[in-house]
């Protein structure tokens, strides 16, 4: 698997103590090393400031521009720029354009991640940003166009990316910490898209304290089904390793085995996928999960290392409850 990584992506640099900061990229760099998998440096692409525009605001854009000039400076209390950050997140939006045009299985190694910039930025109701510059993944998938899925397993919903591809007609399903309990407040059954766009935004919100078992379940009965039927030519996973168990932003129980999972379950559609870094603050558990992946990838090996967790009785109950109001909603439009 072809891994994009640039040192510039190191330049997006917190004013103080954050845990969205560079070094979160040497973990996963050492656990491309340890996987053995080849590093391509992204090339700055002429038509990148364009390409951002397919998702972003002119004024939004012009905003985060003099923000680089003037750095270091915040955009809102949680999300910060730096004097590298516009080279960084410009250089994230040519590599994914790079890797839909290359039609091949990648992972983007980069940062700011972007999965919670909206249109004009702060999307949606949510506080804040949550760390994010510009949204790769939207921007990826609206230069892909048709046919494309945008794939998010962060724990926090993506709620830029669901403001930006709300009224298209391509696949956007989450996975995520029911929103009652985490930021960024969206991601409910019944935000299902509109206009041409009604019954391609999918959520699958999932309550605090979810396992492995209920995790791939709702994988198997919801996710997968809905991915099939849409058939896409091209996934882009938005990949935060924070629904980890260990992971300090959030609630979730998952191991690396629902990672797997998932993973193998959308390699085994055959289509190129796009694994784009966003989320993820245990950097132990980005190392591992990152070799885990290449090793799946490029062998075919499914070796989580952590044994499954397994879901409290309390827990499951409001799982079911809430399953039953995201079938009712996603049946609408899918065949579950
Ligand atoms: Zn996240």
């Amino acid at each position: 698997m072809l891994i994009y990584f640039s040192a510039l992506f190191m330049n997006h640099t917190p004013p103080y103590s954050h845990p969205e900061a560079p070094d979160r990229l040497d973990h996963l760099l050492r656990g491309v090393q340890e996987a053995g998998a080849e590093i391509r440096e992204p090339a700055f692409r002429e038509d990148a400031w364009r390409l951002v525009e397919l998702a972003h605001d002119k004024s939004y854009v012009e905003l985060v521009k003099k923000l680089c000039e003037k750095a270091p400076a915040q955009i809102d209390g949680d999300t910060y720029v730096s004097r590298g950050t516009c080279d960084a997140a410009v250089l994230a939006v040519s590599a994914i354009a790079s890797a839909v045009d290359r039609r091949e299985t990648a992972l983007i190694a980069a940062r700011p991640p972007g999965h919670h910039a909206g249109f004009v930025g702060r999307a949606l109701s949510a506080p804040t940003q949550g760390f994010c510059i510009f949204n790769t993944a939207a921007i990826g998938a609206l230069y892909a166009g048709e046919g494309v899925a945008v794939l998010d397993i962060d724990v926090h919903h993506g709620n830029g990316t669901q403001e930006i591809l709300y009224e298209r007609d391509l696949l956007y399903i989450s996975t995520h910490q029911h929103p009652y309990t985490l930021y960024p407040g969206t991601g409910f059954p019944e935000e299902v898209g509109a206009g041409r766009g009604e019954g391609y935004n999918v959520n699958v919100p999932l309550p605090p304290r979810t396992g492995d078992d209920l995790y791939i379940q709702a994988i198997d009965e919801v996710v997968m089904p809905v991915l099939k039927q849409y058939d896409p030519r091209l996934v882009i996973v938005s990949l935060g390793w924070d629904a980890h168990k260990d992971d300090p932003l959030a609630d979730m129980r998952l191991t690396l085995k629902s990672y797997l999972y998932v993973f193998d379950a959308v390699l085994k559609m055959q289509k190129p996928i796009i694994f784009l870094l966003e989320g993820g603050y245990n950097r132990d558990v980005i190392r591992r999960g990152t070799k885990a992946l290449i090793r799946l990838v490029d062998h075919g090996e499914f070796a989580p290392g952590e044994t499954q967790t397994e879901t409290d009785h309390h827990t499951r109950n409001k799982y079911l409850e809430v399953m039953r109001e995201v079938k009712n909603y996603v049946g609408r439009y899918w065949r579950l």
